[in-house]
């Protein structure tokens, strides 16, 4: 019974891998052998445009043109042609995305800016569950601003409209939750702020690269998001922000360093901000890091984000089902929506040894990650992974849930970075 299942899935599996329209994006990725990669959620993979661009930046444009070529390699357009093409995958106007410094730090900006613009209110609305940077970065800009800002925080995305309130400067939210892959109504919530007064901003760390996203059709007012999880920047890469047009006149952000000024190389005493979202810049940008960033979005190239989002709900549709079917038994329950239209990119299951199971399914060859206190987390890529990986990596973790090896003590011990 159970063989047939598995004859059926994998049967399923190599006929949707055929089908796959997106199938001519994986070759691009470098991808280890003998790995099954389901963590592009918190480090995307290396694509090898990116190898061959950093191998020219660093030997020709840095090596070579030293100083020059700021100006000659077009360096210090870096964050404004970046952010132009992350603009793209999220629906931002011309003009309105920036790729710049961390996501912390684009939330401090962008978080400051919205709250100076709605003087006279004091409370952010977040949720308990959103990314703790997030919270803590709001927590430290309130007691920074020293003016009584406070955050108010949402047990349910259902308990959200009743925070919102004229008390209300900003609703900050994280589209896609990192645990468990709900997906917000971006539409609909950035209305509802607006509506009752205050300003909508988007953290869409694990949005962008993973599914359509219409900042401009849905009434953002900022955003902010991550270079290296689904967009592949590389460790560390420079993240983005993006401020609507409606507010980028009007928009000051406190960290106001001179690639942010009206005129950099004027070397004026005074600050004066930029035009438009440049404003939201601050120090020197980090090239490798950018030069990085922008070759991985080379493989978005003729990506149709329909079709990315139709493969990744039918991929974590696949996922969900062959899990549940080879698993059944082991204690594993969905973490995330099980409509898939309701989610990102991602599947999580709650497991009492989760830790363990996911020690033992890296040893494996499995790699995905574990969210305290007991979240499987398995990040889809829709670029590069395949429904063989999806019944590959269920396969490996039905045969370790029933030999029980995930319970060795070897696979208990906690790193740093989980
Ligand atoms: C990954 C992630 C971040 C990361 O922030 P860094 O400044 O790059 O460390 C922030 N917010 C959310 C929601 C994330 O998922």
């Amino acid at each position: 019974m159970q063989n047939a299942r598995l004859a059926d899935l994998r049967a399923r599996a190599a006929e949707a891998d055929r089908a796959d329209p997106l199938r001519t994006a994986r070759p691009l990725f470098h991808l280890p052998d003998s790995v099954i990669y389901l963590d592009g959620n918190s480090l995307g993979c290396l694509t090898y445009a990116t190898r061959e661009r950093l191998r020219a930046v660093i030997d020709e444009e840095w090596g070579e043109g030293l100083i020059s070529s700021w100006n000659e390699a077009g360096w210090v357009d870096l964050p404004a042609r970046v952010g132009a093409r992350i603009a793209k995958l999220v629906g931002a106007e011309e003009g309105a995305l920036v790729a710049c410094d961390s996501t912390s730090v684009n939330l401090f900006k962008v978080l400051a800016a919205a709250l100076a613009l709605r003087p006279g209110r004091r409370v952010i609305v977040s949720e308990r569950s959103n990314f703790p940077t997030d919270l803590y970065m709001a927590e430290g800009l309130a007691a920074l601003l020293g003016q009584g800002h406070e955050l108010c925080l949402a047990d349910s995305a259902e308990e959200i409209p009743a925070l919102v309130d004229g008390d209300t400067a900003v609703l900050m939210l994280t589209q896609v939750n990192y645990r468990t892959g709900a997906l917000h109504d971006m539409a609909a919530l950035s209305k509802l702020a607006q509506d009752r007064g205050a300003l909508a901003l988007w953290d869409l760390a694990h949005s962008a690269g993973a599914l359509p996203v219409d900042l401009a059709g849905d009434g953002a007012d900022f955003a902010i998001g991550c270079g290296y999880k689904y967009l592949n920047g590389g460790p560390g890469a420079p993240a983005f922000l993006y401020v609507a047009p409606r507010h980028q006149d009007a928009a000051r952000q406190p960290l106001s360093g001179w690639f942010g000024h009206a005129a950099p190389f004027a070397f004026e005493t005074g600050y004066t901000p930029a035009r438009g979202v440049s404003r939201f810049l601050t120090g020197t940008p980090a090239i490798l890091g950018l030069s990085s960033l922008d070759a991985a979005l080379g493989a978005f190239e003729g990506i149709e984000m329909a079709a990315l989002r139709a493969k990744s709900m039918a991929l974590t549709d696949f996922f969900v089902e062959a899990v549940e079917t080879l698993c059944e038994g082991h204690g594993l329950t969905l973490a995330s929506p099980r409509e898939a239209s309701r989610r990102g990119s991602q599947i999580s299951f709650h497991h009492a040894k989760a830790y363990g199971l996911c020690q033992a399914l890296i040893a494996a060859g499995v790699v995905g990650d574990f969210r305290a206190p007991d979240i499987l987390r398995f990040g889809f890529a829709p670029l590069y992974n395949s429904f063989a990986d999806a019944i590959g990596a269920a396969e490996i973790m039905a045969a370790l849930l029933a030999s029980g090896r995930h319970e060795d003590e070897a696979f208990q011990r906690r790193n740093t970075v989980t």
